[in-house]
């Protein structure tokens, strides 16, 4: 059967959730063979295998942190001669695209960023792709070389299936350009305790209505009591309300959670781009003709001030 690459993003061993939704579309296409890069490929192994991973290639060396992406193109593109493989899958992250991009323009092939689906065709993977604010839904194919495709996150439901996950030393030497870009500081971010938002099972999201960064702690407190992440939408990442970090939508993260709740959003395509496929949506809005009724399975139309911290209290109430 034929092999399919799938570039592991980790966090020190710890496999980040797209990576098993990758390893899970990437079966449809073939047997997948992770690429780790840095340290603990072992206990990543475990993971990896558990969700499909026939084969680990794994490297580690500094250069992977202490320079910016090249030294990680470098190893994807050993991988990509060691295995010679049907496509080469990697997470939509900017760091993600960059990579597959330059990965892309070194070995002559064409590339698709940010697939929503995948699946095998008789020429070769067809992919899905949500466009113009989701307006549209495209299907492509790379017509030439291997297909390198980047696919966003949430945009399978990783499924495990256990193979071996063996772990074997990819060896890699890194070109001159590889050590062009030197990292030399880092600041970590301030942990906030909940989910990251685009893996959130629960998002709760806040926009213009919420009127002030000051009342952003009505946001984080009714997603606190559902162990949710908090989102945002433009207008209020705008205004400075909310970290740009946290903007859902067409020019922010696109989530897809079970649960999703919008509190004083008023519900524009851009918005809905990055929301619309979330399972149950909820809307609190007091506008009762406010867009987002129109995609709502729950909408709850009064001032979020006063619903938010009820339904808050509530929650915690009947969690006991
Ligand atoms: C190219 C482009 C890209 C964009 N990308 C994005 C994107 O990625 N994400 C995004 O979100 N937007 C994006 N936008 C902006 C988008 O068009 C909207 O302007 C934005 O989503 C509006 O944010 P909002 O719903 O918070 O504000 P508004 O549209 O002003 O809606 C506020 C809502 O809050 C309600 N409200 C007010 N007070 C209360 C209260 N006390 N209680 C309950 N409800 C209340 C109002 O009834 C209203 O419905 C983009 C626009 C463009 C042109």
């Amino acid at each position: 059967m034929a092999e399919v690459l799938v570039y592991v993003d980790h966090v020190d061993g710890a496999v980040r959730k797209p990576t098993l939704e990758l390893l899970t579309l990437a079966r449809r296409l073939g047997d997948p063979v992770a690429v780790h890069l840095g340290p603990n490929a072992e206990e990543a192994a475990k993971t990896l295998g558990e969700y499909g991973a026939v084969r680990v290639l794994a490297a580690d060396a500094p250069e992977f942190a202490d320079y910016l992406v090249v030294p990680k193109v470098d190893a994807l593109q050993a991988a990509y001669e060691a295995v010679s493989p049907a496509a080469v899958l990697v997470p939509s992250s900017a760091e993600g695209k960059e990579i597959a991009a330059r990965l892309a323009v070194r070995i002559g092939s064409g590339i698709i960023t940010d697939a929503v689906d995948l699946e095998s065709g008789d020429e070769g993977p067809v992919t899905t792709q949500s466009v113009f604010a989701a307006a549209f839904t495209t299907k492509s194919r790379v017509t030439k070389g291997t297909p390198v495709i980047t696919v966003k996150p949430n945009s399978a439901t990783p499924e495990a299936a256990a193979a071996a996950g063996t772990v074997e030393e990819l060896s890699v030497s890194f070109g001159e350009a590889a050590t062009g870009t030197k990292v030399t500081s880092r600041t970590p971010r301030e942990s906030t305790g909940r989910p990251e938002l685009t893996e959130a099972a629960i998002v709760v999201s806040g926009g213009r209505g919420v009127n002030g960064a000051e009342n952003f702690h009505l946001i984080e407190g009714l997603a606190d009591s559902l162990g949710a992440a908090v989102g945002a939408s433009r207008a209020a990442v705008d205004a400075g309300w909310y970290p740009h970090s946290h903007q859902v939508g067409q020019t922010g993260k696109t989530v897809s959670p079970q649960l999703y709740i919008a509190t004083g959003i008023s519900g524009a395509i851009q918005h809905r781009a990055g929301m619309q496929t979330s399972k149950t949506i909820v809307a609190i809005n007091k506008d009762a003709e406010a867009p987002i009724f129109e995609l709502v399975d729950y909408g709850i139309v009064g001032d979020l001030f006063e619903v938010v911290p009820q339904l808050t209290e509530e929650i915690k109430a009947r969690k006991g």
